[in-house]
């Protein structure tokens, strides 16, 4: 059976935060926040599904670009490997600068910092958009002349990397701080404080924030998150809400040339006000009321049984038809978006849960077609939207009491 051993990635990182969790509580830390660690891993559930639907394309376009535009012809020796991964890292650097420095990447990369914590549960916190931007700078790699295959091993090799760097367990690291990117490093990128701003870019290598003049130790306590935070669990939002913000700026302007700076602008040309008049626009606004416990543990047990389906999806990537993984994508996309609306205890997460049960029905048509299933898919259909007031009610009032 051809199977994605990738895929135990989740497991075993899974059970990374779960170790740092407990061993930050018994040094006595508050290093975890429940709304923050769920959302950070949602955000990360969101990310590896969009991505394992696209990597096949990724690898398409990498060896499209060395057979067809590739300078050199490149064979795998240890001195090209390594060369490689130097490349590679050097590449990210400024990807991961012009991220900060660049309105358009930077609301791909926002989604990134807005964690208030740092923890190995901000690791999981990239989006599919940031994946889809870092692939066009790697797109250098092959025309440099190095074939996919060795692109994405290496790739590989420096995306499990930045997931070790993401906690505040590990002190400074002696002589590897000068080589390496460290835990301490990468805290100051995370960091709000305005001495530590737009600092620490490296992936693997620090040298190269050495050398490009963007280093910084860590020296005073470090605040994390944006220097103007984001006070909502939506999902939507926490996605969307600077490439919002780039657009309206961008509309407010007059003429080409002018929109055309909004967006390959720098993100502190964009007025900080804006965000807080489109969030009275769209309704985007925190519930005050904290959400107890029990509803806390529901939304745990959607986390847990997204974790347990992207585990099965990517597994079983190679077993399943386009269309079953379609509905597997859009039944997961709808938790994330329901765990963030439920934690902010909204109305309408009782329609989401509807298409939810509408989409799981899909797949269970598309995994067995019989006549007995679709009877009995059609007649819970009716039901269901013939007492659909009633169950709206009834649910909300279990969830919400
Ligand atoms: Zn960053
Ligand atoms: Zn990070």
């Amino acid at each position: 059976m051809n199977l994605n051993y990738l895929a135990l990635a989740v497991p075993l990182f899974v059970s990374l935060m779960v170790i740092e969790f407990f061993v930050a509580k018994k040094r006595g830390k508050r290093y975890f926040n429940f709304t923050n660690s769920v959302t950070n891993i949602n955000v990360g559930i969101a990310e590896r599904l969009l991505d394992t639907l696209i990597t096949g394309l990724f690898f398409f376009v990498y060896d499209y670009l060395q057979r067809h535009f590739g300078i050199f012809s490149i064979q795998p020796s240890v001195v090209l490997w390594v060369a490689l991964f130097i490349c590679t890292d050097f590449t990210w650097y400024w990807y991961h600068r012009l991220a900060h420095e660049i309105n358009i990447f930077w609301a791909a990369h926002v989604v990134h910092h807005q964690s208030e914590d740092f923890n190995y549960t901000v690791s999981a916190r990239i989006t599919v958009f940031q994946a889809i931007i870092r692939t066009g700078f790697w797109a250098i790699l092959p025309i440099i002349g190095f074939p996919a295959e060795m692109i994405t091993s290496v790739l590989l090799v420096h995306g499990l990397y930045p997931f070790f760097i993401h906690t505040r367990l590990i002190g400074k690291l002696g002589i590897l701080e000068y080589i390496l990117v460290t835990p301490s490093h990468h805290r100051v990128h995370h960091a709000s404080n305005p001495h530590y701003l737009d600092k620490n870019y490296g992936d693997v290598l620090i040298i190269w924030d050495k050398l490009f003049g963007t280093f910084a130790k860590e020296e005073e306590e470090v605040v994390y998150g944006l220097t103007k935070p984001l006070k909502t669990q939506s999902f939507l939002w926490q996605h969307f809400h600077f490439l919002l913000e780039i657009y309206y700026a961008a509309k407010k302007e007059k003429g080409f040339r002018n929109k055309m700076r909004v967006i390959f602008g720098r993100p502190d040309d964009i007025d900080p006000d804006l965000r807080d008049k489109l969030e009275r626009k769209f309704y985007i606004r925190n519930n005050e009321k904290p959400a107890d416990r029990e509803l806390n543990r529901y939304v745990v047990w959607q986390v847990v049984f997204s974790l347990v389906i992207l585990f099965l999806f990517i597994l079983f990537e190679h077993h399943l038809s386009w269309q079953f993984q379609v509905l597997a994508t859009l039944f997961i996309l709808l938790t994330l978006v329901n765990c963030g609306a439920i934690l902010e205890q909204r109305g309408w997460i009782f329609y989401l849960e509807y298409a939810r049960a509408v989409i799981a029905l899909l797949a269970a048509l598309l995994l067995n077609p019989s006549l007995t299933i679709i009877t009995l898919a059609l007649l819970a259909i009716g039901l269901s939207l013939y007492y659909f007031n009633r169950l709206e009610n009834r649910y909300l009032g279990i969830v919400y009491k």
